[in-house]
């Protein structure tokens, strides 16, 4: 088994996506975005996995969506079989949704917030609690945020509160991990196949 085939196979079916169905301000996730519109995308190559050949300051499980190369990169030993790791990929894949979206620049407490809520929903979905920090061995203050909202979604609300957003939006730009003023660019998910390469190459001949 590949790693695409692996997460192509992951998002496609697993159950825990089928609870992935909110609003956060104007943004709308669900559960489509990743069976078909992420889990599509892999497949057929137009986003990429990419293992690191080192973990260097990328230790353990470690997961990031690059979205201007349309790619996922992960740790070396990477385990889509653990929760864990699952989880983390719910996270990533969120925003490989936002980027197949084409939503453009999103300020990053927000576009982070949405994904940290969508990797709530799924931790609540299969019973496992929220990721722990390695350093501190206690979920990060976004992560409890997240689970609050995500509960709520669980129990039936489809947009996520005012308080919600603010608590969630607060803890990403307090954590000193993100750049709380700046944004995430979304810029969709180009063609990469052979075919649009060479019209690119070739100049404009087809749409
Ligand atoms: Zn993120």
């Amino acid at each position: 088994m590949s790693d695409t085939t692996d997460f192509a196979g992951f998002l496609r079916t697993h159950p825990g996506f089928g609870r992935i169905n909110f609003k956060y301000l104007t943004y709308q996730v669900y559960p489509q975005g990743y069976a078909k519109d992420v889990a599509g995308c892999v497949a057929a190559g137009r986003i990429r996995i990419n293992r690191r050949f080192s973990d260097l300051g990328f230790a353990g499980t470690g997961a990031a969506y690059i979205m201007d190369s349309d790619q996922y990169s992960l740790s070396k030993g990477f385990d889509l079989t653990k929760p864990a790791a699952q989880i983390l990929i719910v996270h990533e894949s969120t925003h490989a949704l936002q980027d197949f979206q084409n939503l453009g620049k999103i300020p990053v407490p927000d576009a982070e917030a949405i994904a940290y809520v969508a990797e709530a929903i799924f931790a609540l979905a299969i019973g496992r609690p929220p990721l722990v920090d390695p350093a501190t061995g206690a979920p990060h203050p976004i992560r409890v945020a997240a689970a609050n909202a995500a509960a709520a979604v669980m129990a039936g609300a489809y947009e996520v509160g005012q308080a919600m957003v603010a608590a969630v939006r607060t803890a990403v730009a307090h954590s000193g991990h993100y750049d709380a003023k700046g944004f995430h660019d979304f810029d969709g998910i180009e063609d990469r196949s052979l075919g649009a390469t060479l019209r690119f190459v070739g100049g404009r001949m087809h749409d």
